[in-house]
């Protein structure tokens, strides 16, 4: 009997519902080819709840995610200026998921500026102006609260060097404006040195975050894995994800003790939205890395090598990596790679 795991969907707005949806196919297509099935508990979030229950996450969603532990999450439109906060940030910090990671891996047969790149950003994920600690002081005059501690700090660092062991990764670079922010970036990078001596094996090294965009320009290949503090990793993240092809690309996953929400790096893309143009490869990479944290390891890499395949002949891509397709004709284009003989 097919064993069935209980999923909390959330297909968020923008081209939220067209990547999850081309998602869902493929992984159910991916799971009824390996004896795995899924049951998807889909919520909205964000203006979309608002409208139908009167809350922006409401408590049918919290409830679920912490019943199943698991989210695949599409974008949720976070308004800029005023308007309701971060759903991403909201539930990230309700269910303490403190590690944000990032892998920026390039697919084989996409040409880039940047052949093989295979870069992790390991961001921290509760902390720092992130948590939108913000006030008037007078009028005109504005505090925001940047907020570093040294457990945050330490477990984010205990992660990244946690996983490099783990998985044979060889250098570490923690991401610092230490020369300005004494205090707080300080403390972050203390933390990061004091794991770091637990873990000989592994090269750590510091770089000042402005520089390490043009090092990252110049030469991303010196670099393994990025270990930044949330609005650095923000910002480092949209970066790497040109060196792979975009922001159509590259997967996430917020990870706590509890629960777990996969979600792509890209937000929810309204100049594209419901134009059947959105790439759902990050998506679909996100599902990948929920399934191999769920045990289904066979079924993470059915999904992943059709997407391969797909990249491979390049026949079949989106606009934003210089194809001509739709999101459906890339979605149909896997389940056929899929079915090809493995
Ligand atoms: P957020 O604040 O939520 O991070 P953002 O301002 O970074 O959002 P995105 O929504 O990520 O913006 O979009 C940035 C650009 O990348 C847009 O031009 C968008 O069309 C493009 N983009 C994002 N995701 C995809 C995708 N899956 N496929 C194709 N293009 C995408
Ligand atoms: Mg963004």
């Amino acid at each position: 009997m097919a064993k069935t795991h209980k999923i909390t969907l959330i297909p968020g707005d923008g081209i939220g519902p067209e990547v999850s949806g081309a998602v869902v196919r493929v992984v159910e297509a991916a799971g009824a080819a390996t004896g795995v099935a899924f049951e998807w508990h889909r919520h909205a979030a964000g203006a979309d709840a608002f409208e139908k229950t009167g809350e922006y996450i409401p408590k049918a969603l919290y409830d679920s995610i912490e019943e199943n532990r698991v989210a695949l999450k599409g974008p949720v439109t976070t308004p800029i200026g005023g308007g309701f906060a971060s759903i991403n940030v909201t539930l990230r910090q309700k269910f303490e998921l403190f590690a944000n990671f990032r892998p920026v891996k390039s697919l084989p047969g996409l040409k880039t500026n940047y052949p093989n790149i295979d870069l992790i950003i390991v961001r921290e994920n509760m902390e720092d102006l992130y948590a939108g600690l913000e006030h008037i002081v007078v009028p005109g005059v504005v505090q925001a609260l940047k907020i570093i501690t040294e457990k945050g700090s330490t477990r984010i660092a205990k992660f990244a060097f946690d996983y490099a062991r783990k998985h044979g990764r060889k250098k570490i670079h923690a991401i610092h404006k230490a020369n300005i922010m004494k205090l707080s970036d300080g403390l972050f990078l203390q933390c990061c040195r004091t794991v770091a001596e637990g873990f000989p094996e592994i090269t750590y090294a510091e770089h000042i975050v402005d520089n390490t965009c043009m090092q990252l320009v110049m030469n991303p290949y010196q670099y393994d894995i990025l270990l930044t503090e949330n609005l650095y990793g923000d910002i480092l993240s949209d970066l790497c994800s040109a060196f792979v092809g975009g922001l159509g690309l590259v997967p996430g996953a917020n990870l706590g003790t509890e629960c777990a929400i996969f979600e792509a790096v890209h937000g929810s893309a309204p100049d594209i939205a419901g134009k059947d143009m959105a790439n759902p490869t990050a998506l679909m990479q996100s599902a990948v890395l929920m399934l191999h944290h769920i045990g289904e390891s066979e079924t993470a890499n059915r999904v992943q090598t059709g997407l391969e395949q797909v990249y491979r002949e390049g026949k079949t891509l989106t606009k934003d990596v210089g194809g001509t397709s739709g999101t459906k004709a890339f979605a149909d284009a896997v389940l056929a790679a899929m079915e090809m003989p493995q």
